[in-house]
C-alpha cells in the first residue's frame, strides 16, 4: 500500500520533513519513502491510500504506563501521593481480577490507538491478561510484572513463586513479533537489594529490558540516604543494576553526579510530566540529561495519575513545564519534544532499531493527523502544529507493523462497542466488590 499525504515527518537522522510525500508499506515494513509523484511512477501498480491534507508521522511511543489502571481513571484525584496510594489505589487494586485487567487494557489500547500511539512500555500486575489484550489488539508493547517485596501479591505468594510465574510468562511472550517481556522492579523503596540483584541476573540471562521507577521524589532520596547511606542512583550503581538495557522512570530528584552515572552506564530515562505535576513530585531536569547524551523518552504514567493516555497532550505539557520551570522559553523546542516521544521512547523500550522514525527498512508504525481541523490551520511550521496545537483527536489512522488498527473512528481488531459497554460497568463493580 502506498500512503500519500501533504506532509511526512520522518524523524530520520536529519529530521527531514517531506511535502507531497508517500510511504510505501510492504508487509510489516517501510519499503520506500519520498516524493509522492516519484513513488507513484516507480510503483504504478501499487494500491494508493491518499490521506489528503494530513501529516503522516511516526506512531508516538508511550515509554511508561500502568495500562490497566484505566479502571481507576477518575476514582481518586487531588490527594497526597501516600493518601492516594494507601487509602484508595492499593485497596482497589486488591480487588482486581484477570478479566478486569484484560478489559481495562483493551480500553487503554483503544485510547492509545485513537491518539496515534503505536507502542507502550507497561509495568503492572497480572501481566498475562495485559498480554492477552495487547495481543488481540495487535499493538506493539513491552510488558513486565511489577515486582516488589510485598507478598502475597496478585501475581504470587512469595518471591520464588513470582520468578516461577515470570518464567512462565516469558515462555508465553518470547518470539512474539510485537510483544516483548521485561523485568520491572517497582522502585528501590518497595524492594530490597536481593530482589533487585535477582532481577538484574534474570534480565541478563534472558536478555530482557529492566525498568524501574527512579528518583521520583525527595522522600525517596531521603529514604535511600537513611537505608543505603547513598543516593538512589549511587546505590543502584553499587549493586550493579544499571546498564544499557535499563530504563529509569521519572528522574525528578537528581543531581549532576546522578546524571553523569546514568550517562556513563548508558541507561535510558523516561519523563512523565503530567503525573509528576499532578502528584506534585517535582520537575525532571530534561535538558541536562539530553546534554549528557542520555536517551530520554516520554510517558504518561498510569491512567489513574494523569488521567489520560494521550501522548499529544503529554508532549504539550512536557514543552510548557520545562519553559516555566527554567523561566526560559528556549527550553524544549518542538523538535526536542517530538524526539522524546518517538526516538527517545524507542530507546527506552529497547526497540530503536525497529521504531521511532519512518525510514526504509523500519517497521511501518505510524499515524496521520488531519490538517483540515480548525486548530491545525494555517501551517507555517508543521512541527509546531503537531506539538502545540494538536489534541490527538485529529488522528485519522493508526498503523502498527503495516496493519491498520484504527481508521476514521473504527477499530479493526476488536469490538469497541463491547469494550465501551463493559467499561461503563467498572464503577459499579468497584463499589460492589
Ligand atoms: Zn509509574
Amino acid at each position: 500500500m502506498l500512503y500519500t499525504a501533504r506532509y511526512i515527518i520522518t524523524q530520520n537522522e536529519t529530521r527531514e520533513i517531506l511535502e507531497n510525500a508517500a510511504l510505501l508499506v510492504r508487509g510489516t515494513v517501510i519499503e520506500a519513502i519520498g516524493p509522492a509523484a516519484e513513488l507513484k511512477s516507480q510503483f504504478p501498480d501499487e494500491a494508493v491510500e491518499d490521506l489528503g491534507n494530513a501529516v503522516i508521522m511516526p506512531g508516538l511511543i508511550n515509554a511508561h504506563t500502568h495500562i490497566p489502571m484505566s479502571f481507576l481513571r477518575g476514582y481518586s484525584d487531588d490527594k497526597s501521593l501516600m493518601d492516594w496510594l494507601y487509602k484508595d489505589i492499593f485497596p482497589a487494586e486488591a480487588k482486581l481480577t484477570p478479566e478486569v485487567v484484560e478489559l481495562a487494557t483493551l480500553l487503554s489500547c483503544a485510547e492509545l490507538l485513537r491518539f496515534g500511539c503505536t507502542a507502550f512500555y507497561d509495568m503492572y500486575m497480572l501481566e498475562r491478561s495485559v498480554f492477552k489484550a495487547a495481543d488481540k489488539v495487535g499493538i506493539r508493547a513491552v510488558l513486565g510484572e511489577s515486582v516488589s517485596s510485598f507478598f502475597p501479591s496478585l501475581d504470587a505468594k512469595n518471591v520464588d513463586e513470582f520468578f516461577e510465574s515470570f518464567d512462565a510468562n516469558d515462555e508465553l511472550m518470547k518470539n512474539h513479533q510485537l510483544i516483548r517481556h521485561a523485568l520491572n522492579p517497582h522502585a528501590i523503596y518497595t524492594t530490597e537489594t536481593a530482589i533487585l540483584q535477582r532481577c538484574r541476573k534474570v534480565a541478563n540471562e534472558k536478555k530482557l529490558r529492566l525498568g524501574i521507577h527512579m528518583c521520583e521524589t525527595t522522600v525517596e532520596t531521603a529514604g535511600s540516604l537513611e537505608k543505603n547511606k547513598q543516593r538512589p542512583i549511587a546505590y543502584c550503581d553499587s549493586i550493579g543494576l544499571l546498564d544499557e538495557n535499563t530504563t529509569l522512570i521519572h528522574m525528578v530528584d537528581i543531581n549532576e553526579e546522578d546524571i553523569a552515572t546514568v550517562a556513563a552506564r548508558g541507561c535510558a530515562t523516561v519523563h512523565n510530566p503530567a503525573s509528576n505535576m499532578k502528584l506534585s513530585s517535582g520537575v525532571s531536569p530534561i535538558q541536562q540529561q539530553l546534554d549528557a547524551g542520555i536517551a530520554v523518552g516520554l510517558g504518561t504514567d498510569g491512567p489513574a495519575s494523569n488521567n489520560a493516555q494521550n501522548m499529544f497532550r503529554e508532549m504539550y505539557i512536557a514543552a510548557l513545564l520545562q519553559k516555566l520551570d527554567k523561566k526560559d522559553p528556549l527550553q524544549m523546542p518542538v523538535q526536542t519534544v517530538l524526539d522524546m516521544a518517538t526516538r527517545g521512547s524507542a530507546v527506552a523500550l529497547g526497540w530503536a532499531d525497529t521504531i521511532g522514525s519512518l525510514e526504509k527498512g523500519k517497521s511501518a508504525d505510524f499515524c496521520a493527523l488531519s490538517l483540515s481541523e480548525p486548530n491545525m490551520q494555517p501551517v507555517h511550521k508543521v512541527l509546531s502544529n503537531v506539538v502545540y496545537s494538536a489534541t490527538g483527536m485529529e488522528n485519522k489512522i493508526t498503523v502498527v507493523a503495516g496493519k491498520v488498527l484504527y481508521k476514521d473512528g473504527f477499530y479493526t481488531s476488536f469490538d469497541y462497542a463491547t469494550v465501551l459497554e463493559e467499561a461503563g460497568k467498572l464503577s459499579d463493580w468497584l463499589k460492589n466488590n
